[in-house]
């Protein structure tokens, strides 16, 4: 349980005083019930998306706290994990003022985010098993360190944070801990879902683009106390999940059976991608992998990328990033592309 704690410190000036924006849509939720709308200036012609969609997408969240156990009153839904880091930045960081701790190598929207907002970024290296430098963070925030990023499952490594390092975090950073769990539905760890209301700093945030499989739509979902929810509502566009976003989510969130066979079978698919590639010459680490993903450690990353483009695959080569020379990232892919993959690499 983390002590003294002061959430309403961490908010921008101009953000506490900010009165949310009241919509249209705000007064009069639910634009299907029978009464005739002459509100918001819409098209009264049916197209079946000629109204404006919920702002606060009551019925998406409502699923979603079914099935994650967490009250409506803590969710907060947006255009895409990247929006939710965005307005994290807005809502918490001063900008070229207040800094944010990242752990390379990782995601690179945290980056992206800080530079857009004019927010400085500590960078902490990950050890050589990609695990947090727990005493090196801890002792590299400043008193203007608002936020640290703890992607896991953590992009591009492929494993998961160590739950004891990740709470000392918690309890240790003097700001916001956002927990990543874009990956969360492959990994064998749990979710800090469960423990979310033992910290009030805590941000967890997830994705329907990889498990769900429905990058395209771009849902990203936030998990915090009902205080920080209600800080990033006043600053969240009013329409920022579209209709056509809301109802295809309900509708795959409505079949959750064959999200989880799909995560079988990708599961499944890692560990027969694994097996094959212990047995390429040229393939010479192999990471462990808590996500969709594989990285490995080959003899030449830029000539083994650009073969297999020539062989049209595509994966990611990740010999830029700290502590990932020569690495290259595969997405794990149906049963036939991943015998494909294998089949072109042994042909190599
Ligand atoms: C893919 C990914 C996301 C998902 O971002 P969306 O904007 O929700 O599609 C978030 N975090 C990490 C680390 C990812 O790799």
């Amino acid at each position: 349980m983390k002590r003294n704690f002061k959430i309403n410190n961490l908010v921008r000036e101009n953000i506490k005083s900010l009165e949310s924006y009241s919509s249209a849509r705000d007064e009069y939720k639910d634009a299907s019930a029978d009464m005739i709308f002459m509100d918001a200036n819409e098209n009264p012609f049916q197209t079946k998306v000629n109204r404006y969609p919920d702002p606060q997408q009551s019925k998406l969240k409502e699923r979603l706290s079914e099935i994650r156990g967490v009250p409506t009153s803590q969710i907060l839904l947006s255009n895409g994990s990247d929006e939710i880091l965005d307005l994290l930045f807005r809502a918490f960081c001063e900008p070229k003022n207040d800094n944010v701790i990242t752990l390379p190598p990782t995601y690179g929207m945290y980056e992206v985010l800080a530079d857009l907002n004019a927010i400085d970024i500590l960078s902490v290296e990950l050890d050589t098993n990609f695990e947090p430098k727990v005493p090196e963070i801890l002792a590299a925030q400043t008193e203007n360190s608002k936020i640290l990023f703890l992607c896991s499952p953590n992009n591009p490594t492929a494993n998961s944070f160590n739950a004891y390092k990740v709470e000392e975090l918690i309890n240790g950073f003097n700001g916001l801990v956002v927990i990543d769990e874009a990956y969360i539905e492959f990994s064998s760890q749990e979710s800090w879902l469960g423990r979310l209301n033992e910290f009030p700093n805590l941000v967890v945030t997830q994705t329907l683009s990889k498990a769900y499989g429905l990058a395209g739509i771009r849902l990203g979902i936030c998990y915090a106390s009902e205080y920080i929810i209600s800080i990033l509502n006043k600053i969240k566009p009013p329409y920022n999940v579209n209709q056509l976003t809301q109802d295809k989510a309900l509708e795959r969130l409505s079949n959750l059976d064959k999200v989880n066979s799909e995560v079988e079978s990708i599961l499944k698919e890692r560990e027969f991608i694994i097996e094959q590639l212990s047995e390429i010459s040229f393939i010479k680490t192999i990471y462990p992998s808590d996500a969709n993903f594989i990285l490995v450690k080959v003899d030449n990353a830029n000539l083994r990328y650009d073969q297999l483009i020539d062989n049209g695959i595509v994966v990611r080569n990740r010999t830029t990033q700290p502590l990932c020379e020569n690495c290259l990232r595969f997405t794990v892919g149906t049963q036939n592309e991943n015998k494909q993959l294998i089949k072109i690499l042994n042909e190599l």
